[in-house]
């Protein structure tokens, strides 16, 4: 069925070449120098519909700014490849093991978009061992192996390509070991190609709960309807939607875009759940905030909207995520804690318990 509406079709026709962008987008002959360059070192390919969101003219289009190779990539000299040191914490190629009650499990290199931000650069968009079946199996026993593991997130790359067969053969394994209490799915297809989520994935789905899955929306132009529908679909599988954001310079680094991005999140049921600092990713240094930016963004959000719109400002390590925000504990001691409100204004309250009662209990 060659429609705009089916997955297959989106990702047989993706735009992988300049000619097809520029029915897009205007490409100017120093951009399309400058795409071919930088797509040469880091893999694109671009679904139409995530392209038919781009503003023609704006090359400072939010859309474009996450999808389209730019010559900022080359010219980064500070980042690492693998600032997060999974390469390290992997027992079984493509297992990250750095929690000790959870895992993730990548089961695929490919996305169906290539984030120009992509923490996994190093991998995403080519063939890699690490997620052949025999690497999942290998993954998988592991888990079988290790009764702490409770939680498995499934990532990649986006676990979504994969057939509906392979994930639910993948999902069966995982089920069948009794300590595996809860599975996560990390997917951006929600956002990038939303017609991958079909009622014969979500029926699928719904067979091996309690399952969640987490997206990856940036920017509220990316909430259309057609994000909307598959953010239904999913949730009437009876799966909990959470949204992780990487936290980029010039897209969504304002408070009116990210209320924007928080509030529309809410209004389709998903609940932002991280805020990332953009990882010291080699390529992605145009993106990079300063730390301030995110507590800043923190500080007016909390207090001031819905506390379920108020995601946590993650900054990711080898030692973990670290969730950051400014000090509300200003001093404690036995009797007092000294709090400040969102407004800042500041408070005692006693937290002490006092030595009558503690008789009295006793
Ligand atoms: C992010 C991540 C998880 C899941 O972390 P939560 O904070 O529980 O969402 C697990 N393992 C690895 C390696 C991760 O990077
Ligand atoms: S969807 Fe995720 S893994 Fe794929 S390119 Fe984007 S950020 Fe990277």
């Amino acid at each position: 069925m060659e429609t705009l509406d089916n997955w297959q079709w989106q990702m047989t026709n993706r735009i992988t070449n300049i000619s097809s962008l520029r029915d897009y987008v205007n490409i100017s002959e120093q951009e399309a120098g400058e795409i071919a360059a930088a797509g040469t070192k880091f893999h694109w390919a671009i679904t139409p519909y995530y392209a038919s969101l781009m503003d023609k003219k704006d090359t400072h289009c939010p859309i474009r700014m996450q999808a389209i190779p730019s010559i900022l990539e080359l010219r980064n000299q500070s980042g690492l490849q693998d600032p997060l040191q999974e390469e390290q914490q992997s027992p079984t190629p493509g297992l990250i093991h750095r929690y000790p009650d959870r895992v993730a499990l990548t089961v695929s290199s490919e996305c169906a978009m290539y984030c120009r931000h992509c923490t996994r650069k190093r991998f995403v968009g080519q063939p890699v061992q690490r997620t052949s079946w025999q690497a999942i199996q290998l993954g998988i026993d592991y888990i079988r192996s290790t009764e702490s593991i409770r939680d498995v997130l499934i990532t990649g790359g986006d676990p979504f390509i994969l057939s509906n067969d392979r994930l639910e053969r993948i999902l069966k394994t995982l089920r069948a070991i009794d300590h595996v209490e809860i599975i996560r799915f990390g997917t951006r297809t929600p956002c990038t190609m939303p017609q991958r989520i079909t009622n014969q994935l979500c029926d699928m789905l719904a067979k091996y709960h309690p399952l969640w899955v987490n997206t990856h929306f940036n920017h509220p132009r990316e909430l259309t309807e057609e994000a909307a529908q598959a953010a239904h679909r999913l949730l009437g599988a009876g799966i909990p939607l959470g949204n992780q954001s990487v936290l980029l310079r010039g897209i969504n680094d304002d408070l009116e875009t990210m209320k924007s991005l928080l509030h529309g999140l809410l209004k389709m049921r998903i609940r932002p759940y991280y805020l990332y600092q953009c990882d010291r990713i080699i390529g992605t240094e145009h993106f990079w905030t300063p730390l301030n930016t995110g507590l800043d963004l923190i500080d007016h959000l909390q207090g001031y909207t819905t506390g379920l719109a108020v995601p946590q400002f993650i900054v990711d390590s080898p030692l973990g995520k670290i969730p950051l925000s400014r000090a509300k504990l200003l001093e404690l001691n036995d009797n007092h804690a000294v709090l400040r409100n969102y407004e800042g204004q500041v408070m005692t309250i006693p937290c002490g318990i006092e030595p009558e009662s503690t008789r009295l209990a006793i």
